[in-house]
């Protein structure tokens, strides 16, 4: 039995513990990306002091932490102290994956970010953003500004869940690289500003820099979906972002274990709404209030499994690439292929800002993820019987609503991601009845290229 402490003596535990997080922190900061990929904070110190040696995290599938007595439990509970309570509100495995995110998303700066670790990409976007829609007696008629080419869930949840249901206006950017677009809808009402980096699937992206200061000017956090660049490629709170959102259940988690999602937010993010301690320390705030009482939190084992995959995120984003510029170039060239959307090809519209964003992590070297869209040639402009000759007909490739993958995968959108948007939300998102979004995983390049060639030839 530890001898007994007063709740001051507690509280004062409870400091020295988060100067020994701030110094793992700082010596992790001076790493390289794989390294802080492979460690985040867990050191030898952590090994011995807490999980008998082990050298890889251990996987917490306890439900609670116990406290020595009264007063421990009641300073823990103040959040008076480093805590981790209960696994609906934070778990140690989660901890280091949420620490090893943060350290990622903020790499090759001293910027400090904290990060919250959700049950799935969708309840990272709900979670990041619901708490800038609050009521506010001094901002009565709240919009969002959002580019329309996102995510189909994202475009459902805004849609669906914020304006249809609750009457939040949304205002759409249709061309996300038009930067007086964006210039345009945004006002003093406006609570967010949201856009993907690249977006799934039209592959669009737009100049992070830019609209981060237009959010800013009318006090707005801007919150960027990275999940197809990741950090290996594009990090956007180095380039003005507040919140960055990460679907880990994509290339982060490219084995195919988990659903899983990530926010991370930079310290002091910009927002009119909200108090100053939600601003400081955005997603570990969230953590302790709403994300506590929403209950969206993961799974230990998840948390676990995608930590082991982001250790070599770096060097699968890196083959991926290659492959995917491989790909895209043999597509480019095939006389039944009529589009191929890749941020790597000369032909993209805004190649010269993927330019710009998307570098492989301690490299100089462009890379452009592994997604893109193709679209066949058809006999009339809306149709899709070679689009579907061509799906049919992939042996290798899967047929799933899935990317970011090990294995290379394909999906028709307009009859999957995209079904439920109606002809109007599949336009917003330039989603057409041959659009075949591609993703390409780690297979050789040879194998991909083959199977992708043989189904062409079979229109
Ligand atoms: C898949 C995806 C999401 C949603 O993530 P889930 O983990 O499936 O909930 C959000 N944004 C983008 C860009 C995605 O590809």
């Amino acid at each position: 039995m530890e001898k007994k402490l007063t709740k001051e003596q507690w509280v004062e535990k409870g400091q020295a513990m988060v100067e020994n997080r701030s110094k793992r922190i700082e010596k992790a900061k001076g790493w390289k990306f794989d390294t802080i990929a492979t460690h985040g904070i867990y050191d030898f110190e952590e090994a011995m002091n807490h999980n008998y040696g082990s050298i890889m995290e251990p996987v917490y599938l306890s439900p609670a932490e116990a406290y020595v007595d009264s007063n421990h439990m009641e300073a823990a509970l103040a959040y008076e102290m480093p805590t981790w309570c209960y696994s609906r509100i934070a778990n140690p495995t989660s901890l280091y994956l949420e620490e090893t995110t943060a350290l990622l998303e903020t790499y090759g700066t001293d910027i400090l970010a904290s990060c919250c670790a959700t049950a799935s990409g969708m309840a990272a976007i709900r979670t990041a953003t619901d708490p800038f829609l609050v009521k506010d007696d001094n901002y009565k008629k709240p919009n969002i500004v959002a580019s329309a080419k996102v995510y189909g869930g994202t475009f459902q949840q805004f849609w669906i869940r914020r304006f249809v249901e609750n009457g939040i206006e949304i205002r759409w950017v249709k061309d996300s690289t038009d930067i007086n677009e964006w210039k345009s809808l945004i006002d003093r009402e406006t609570r967010y500003v949201y856009g993907e980096f690249p977006s799934n699937p039209a592959v669009a992206i737009f100049d992070i820099e830019e609209v981060a200061k237009l959010a800013h000017n009318f006090e707005c956090p801007l919150i960027v979906d990275a999940t197809c660049a990741s950090p290996a490629l594009t990090r956007p709170i180095v380039h003005g972002a507040d919140i960055v959102i990460q679907s880990a259940s994509k290339v982060i988690g490219a084995s195919g274990t988990s659903i899983i999602g990530l926010l991370t937010s930079r310290n002091n993010i910009v927002s009119k709404i909200g108090s100053d301690e939600m601003k400081a320390n955005f997603a570990f705030w969230a953590k302790l209030w709403p994300f506590r009482d929403n209950g969206p939190a993961i799974s230990p084992m998840s948390a676990f499994l995608t930590l082991n995959d982001l250790r070599s995120l770096r060097m699968r984003v890196s083959q991926m690439s290659k492959t995917a510029l491989t790909v895209a170039k043999f597509l480019q060239k095939h006389p039944k292929v009529d589009v191929v959307h890749y941020p790597g090809l000369e032909a993209y519209p805004a190649h010269k800002i993927a330019k710009k964003y998307m570098k492989l992590a301690d490299t100089d070297e462009n890379m452009y993820g592994y997604m893109m869209v193709i679209e066949i040639k058809e006999d009339t402009p809306d149709g899709s019987k070679n689009s579907r000759t061509f799906y049919d007909n992939l042996k290798m490739t899967w047929r799933a609503t899935d990317l970011g993958r090990v294995k290379t995968v394909a999906t028709l959108n307009a009859i999957s991601t995209h079904q439920q948007q109606g002809e109007e939300g599949r336009a917003l998102a330039s989603i057409k009845a041959a659009t075949c979004r591609i993703s390409v995983g780690i297979e050789d390049p040879v194998d991909i290229i083959k199977d992708l060639s043989d189904a062409l030839d079979s229109i």
